[in-house]
């Protein structure tokens, strides 16, 4: 496997891949690689010639500074993991080559810098808006602003997003279809740990006996699927709600049961082709979200 820090060393090597008519898959992360991560790199090497994987903690998506410094860097464990799955090459890039201080200014200043869209018109309509986007204001446009970086530098046919964060993936599919950028975003299932919580870099965080016990949310998240054919949409919110209340270490954010597409609360399940529930809460000071189709 091949490091690469420089965009310019990576664009170099994808000019020699490409004369070599090779496909090129891409999956970009945040570090802390666990094997969430690696069923993406996993698919992309069932379907591309190539696979890089990207390491970079973005500093755009963050509305929270401490959330930040406290995200887990493993990068040397990172490499060894991604070798070791085939990946071909790992970038990971520092914060000045992908940003301009000007638009680290602008992060400072909580200015929404919209610059990504290079002039184009890109509308999340309410995709921003609620949940994450409600909770979390920035996030998205920091989502998008970075990711939409990384694919003018590697230009893949095929980009790997995992569905654990759904909106996440809506609001990707949203920014490549209105840039009019030819890639395929490719969703991949959530993987959970044995206890059914959906791996995450911050489950590090958390401690032993926490991460047991938040085995509980995906417990509750699959309870409320099995009732949810003879149950309103009104019921299984109260559902969960009251199930979580019983958990002490859980504080909830928010759980919403929304079209699947639009993102948008739904009342009843008739209204959507697909729905899904969304949640979010705190473990101590760890933030998690899951969801589950329904
Ligand atoms: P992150 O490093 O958290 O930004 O995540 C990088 C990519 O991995 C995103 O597309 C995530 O949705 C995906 N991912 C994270 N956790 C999981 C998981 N448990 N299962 C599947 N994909 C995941």
């Amino acid at each position: 496997m091949i490091i690469i820090n420089s965009i310019q060393q990576l664009k170099d090597q994808l000019l020699l891949f490409r004369k070599q008519k090779k496909s090129i898959g891409f999956v970009p992360t945040m570090g802390a690689l666990h094997q969430g991560h690696l069923s993406l790199i996993e698919n992309a090497l069932k379907e591309c010639d190539l696979v890089i994987c990207s390491i970079f903690v973005n500093p755009t998506q963050f509305n929270d500074l401490n959330d930040l410094d406290k995200y887990p860097r493993t990068i040397e464990k990172d490499a060894q993991m991604l070798k070791k799955a085939g990946c071909d090459v790992l970038f990971a890039p520092e914060v000045n080559e992908i940003y301009t201080e000007q638009e680290l200014e602008l992060k400072r200043q909580k200015v929404e810098d919209t610059s990504w869209t290079e002039g184009k018109q890109v509308d999340f309509g309410s995709l921003d808006k609620v949940m994450e986007g409600a909770q979390r204001p920035g996030h998205f446009n920091g989502v998008a602003q970075v990711v939409s970086k990384l694919f003018r530098i590697v230009e893949p046919q095929k980009a790997y997003f995992g569905q654990k964060d759904f909106q996440q993936l809506a609001i990707i599919r949203t920014m490549v279809k209105q840039l009019e950028m030819p890639i395929e975003i490719v969703a991949c299932p959530i993987i959970r740990e044995e206890n059914g919580l959906a791996m995450s870099s911050r489950n590090e965080r958390l401690t032993k006996e926490e991460r047991k016990r938040a085995g509980f949310i995906f417990e509750t998240l699959a309870k409320m699927k099995k009732l949810k054919n003879n149950t309103s949409i009104a019921e299984l919110k109260t559902f969960v709600e009251a199930q979580l209340k019983t958990e002490s270490l859980i504080k909830l954010e928010y759980f919403e049961i929304a079209d699947a597409e639009t993102l948008q609360s739904i009342s009843d399940l008739e209204q959507a082709k697909s729905a899904v529930a969304c949640i979010a809460l705190k473990i101590g000071e760890v933030r998690l979200i899951d969801n589950i189709l329904l």
